[in-house]
């Protein structure tokens, strides 16, 4: 188990186009989430809040001066364990009650997350050791404390909502596979897709206890025809469209024939 002591939490990289990149170091790569800020004129967004082990409302108290939402582009405990900070929370109706009651506990060890998931995930291409994070937040930080906090559901989306900054302009997407709710934000006039755990450049997981193989093949489909010029992913590094045809391609051959 981690013994190191991080000095701080998140790390934060402004990406231009008023998007900001947060993230969180010390947790290992399967369970390390893209935390997207996007700066409206109106209002800003907040895509994924990671793990929820230190206060990203503190972490990024420079980016927040106006009323803010806060996104789920799915309830897997990487991606909303922030979100109980934050008022205005938004979220596929697929997934709404999850985002409300978790019914998943999530966890900083290992060995709880079960054996035949873990193995699943190392044969997918995950390091796991012991513990999902590699320093404490602070001294004495005890990992049993952790938990995914419920948090509200204050505007659910579909297929087609419209999602308005004041000068920015996002469609969701709905992409279903990796999760019944997944969804993706698509901001047609400059090509700009924040995927969630649709797409990403690393091992894509399809077979986690609500994913759905067939849709996920038929999101892969829809995506590929998407006019994308820059996927914002829900893990790993951002790409073009040359990339996200190679990651779609890979992927229908292995599951689709
Ligand atoms: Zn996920």
């Amino acid at each position: 188990m981690p013994v190191e002591i991080a000095d701080h939490w998140f790390e934060i990289r402004h990406m231009g186009d008023d998007i900001t990149l947060l993230w969180e170091p010390h947790v290992i790569p399967l369970m390390r989430c893209n935390i997207w800020h996007v700066r409206g004129r109106e209002r800003d967004l907040m895509i994924d809040t990671g793990m929820g082990i230190c206060s990203l409302r503190e972490a990024a108290r420079d980016l927040l001066d106006k009323p803010m939402i806060a996104v789920a582009t799915h309830t897997h405990a990487d991606h909303v364990g922030g979100h109980h900070e934050f008022d205005d929370c938004l979220v596929h109706a697929a997934e709404a009650d999850n985002l409300q009651r978790p019914t998943e506990r999530g966890t900083l060890v290992a060995q709880e997350i079960g054996p035949d998931k873990i193995r699943k995930l190392r044969i997918a291409g995950y390091e796991i050791g012991e513990a999902l994070i590699t320093a404490l937040p602070h001294a004495g930080y005890d990992l049993s404390e952790y938990g995914v906090r419920p948090a509200k559901a204050t505007r659910i989306v579909e297929e087609g909502s419209i999602v308005d900054t004041g000068d920015r302009r996002f469609e969701v997407l709905h992409l279903p596979g990796h999760s019944p709710g997944s969804i993706g934000l698509w901001e047609a006039a400059t090509g700009t897709l924040f995927s969630g755990d649709a797409i990403y450049d690393g091992p894509l997981l399809d077979e986690l206890p609500h994913s759905n193989i067939e849709d996920y093949v038929k999101t892969m489909r829809r995506l590929r025809t998407l006019p994308v010029r820059t996927v914002h992913a829900g893990h790993d590094p951002s790409f073009g469209r040359d990339r996200l045809i190679e990651l779609v391609d890979a992927y229908l051959d292995r599951r689709a024939g």
